[in-house]
């Protein structure tokens, strides 16, 4: 049987859940590209960065993932850097790799917008592990100085200002308030000192949820002690000051910028129809640069709801249209037309610091507090679960290799 090559670039929510589905089938060799050999939880990172989580809560080894599929998975560790969709084939570094369906599912980067001069060389970000574990050490370290020093009380404030009040700015703004309660208890008083900014240029937080998901996240963001701006525009920052359009400033001493996203690097080396933020724009199934064996998911790629309203990028759509575009490539293996790709958002739970989150699923149902958390916690398990039991397999699958 002559088995068809499909490989797909990125190890990310969309990615995996791609080879998930499309492992199942047996005429089908799969190849996962990744610049990284781990995948990264993103959507746990603020519970990293504030100190709850450990790197094994948030990041998986992609090597092993994929011989938990019995050698049906290769797992390439190399960043792709160009694509010739005419030859079909995969560049990375000195190599070529061939494909008969490609699917790219590269995500997408922090927008350190370049227009806010000192942005991008004094902020830190989540949408990668590098950035994130470099916020976590250099706040544990200023803690730790913090714990030595007496004179701590009489410092002045240390502020930490998280610019951008969407999903995952809301999510480290509460977490990190939680978190320095706790402190309470290693550094006395002296944790109070430590003050929280949340800043919007909007007019409120969360733009585009429902006003129960912002009323309710905006209750308990207040209630951790978190300052909210909002209509707040920054101009730029130097080294100490974040300055605003208004001409006030704000003296910080972290920052980490959750303000906008754009899809990631590869984009650029590629000649596809793109929006603003460098999204591909694809057909109703997901196919790019007109050819039907190419297809783009999750973050790197614009996706529109049955309306045509553009829809935000999140792990759940990532996870649907690797889905969808997983069924699409077995029909055209097997000669049927797929139906048009109609995402829709089945809800949404955000984590607001401890055991105390806000929710909304099918529009009706609405939740806070601790079974929102519940709620919450009972999908992120189910996920980190699935991605485990591969492991599992995958290091015993490697034993077996090796004897
Ligand atoms: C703090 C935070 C909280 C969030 N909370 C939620 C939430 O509660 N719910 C939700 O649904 N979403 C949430 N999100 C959003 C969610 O994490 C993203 O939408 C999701 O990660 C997108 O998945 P993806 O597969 O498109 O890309 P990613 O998960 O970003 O994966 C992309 C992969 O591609 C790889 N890659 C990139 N370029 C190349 C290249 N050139 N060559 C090889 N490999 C490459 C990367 O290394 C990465 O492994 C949150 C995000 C953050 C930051």
């Amino acid at each position: 049987m002559l088995k068809k090559e499909v490989v797909i670039i990125g190890g990310g929510y969309g990615g995996l859940r791609a080879i998930e589905f499309l492992a199942k089938h047996k005429d089908i060799n799969i190849t996962l590209i990744d610049k990284n050999p781990y995948h990264y939880l993103q959507t746990e990172a603020y519970g990293y960065i504030a100190g709850r989580f450990d790197i094994h809560d948030i990041a998986i080894d992609l090597d092993k993932w994929c011989r938990g599929f019995k050698n049906r998975v290769n797992f390439v560790y190399e960043e792709v850097t160009s694509i010739n969709y005419e030859k079909q084939v995969v560049e990375i570094s000195e190599k070529q790799i061939s494909y008969d369906y490609l699917v790219i599912a590269t995500g997408a980067q922090t927008n350190f917008f370049s227009f806010i001069d000192g942005l991008r060389e004094n902020s830190y970000g989540v949408k990668n592990l590098q950035r994130a574990y470099n916020f976590r050490k250099d706040f544990e370290d200023l803690i730790y100085k913090k714990l030595q020093n007496e004179k701590f009380n009489n410092d002045g404030d240390i502020n930490l200002a998280i610019g951008g009040a969407g999903l995952s700015g809301v999510e480290v703004a509460a977490e990190m308030a939680n978190v320095i309660e706790i402190y309470s208890k290693t550094i006395g008083e002296r944790a109070k000192a430590i003050k929280i900014y949340l800043i919007d240029a909007s007019d409120t937080i969360l733009p585009g949820m429902s006003a129960y998901v912002i009323s309710n996240t905006k209750k308990r963001l207040e209630k951790l002690g978190v300052k909210i701006l909002t209509s707040a525009f920054i101009n730029n920052l130097d080294k100490s000051y974040i300055y605003f359009k208004n001409g006030k400033k704000l003296h910080y001493h972290f920052m980490i910028f959750t303000g906008g996203i754009k899809a990631s690097s590869l984009n650029n080396n590629l000649n596809n129809e793109k929006n603003r933020i460098n999204q591909f724009i694809p057909d109703k199934e997901l196919n790019i640069n007109s050819s039907k064996n190419v297809f783009a998911i999750g973050d790197c790629v614009e996706i529109r709801d049955i309306n045509g309203k553009i829809l935000p990028p999140t792990a759940q759509i990532a996870e649907k249209s690797a889905e969808y575009v997983a069924n699409t490539i077995r029909k055209r293996i097997d000669g049927i037309v797929n139906k048009p790709f109609h995402a829709n958002v089945s809800g949404i739970f955000i984590a607001l610091g401890g055991k105390y989150a806000v929710g909304e699923m099918f529009n009706f149902i609405k939740v806070k507090g601790y079974w929102a958390y519940l709620l919450k916690k009972a999908i992120t398990h189910a996920y980190y679960l699935g991605l485990h039991l591969r492991i599992n397999t995958g290091y015993k699958n490697r034993i077996k290799d090796t004897l």
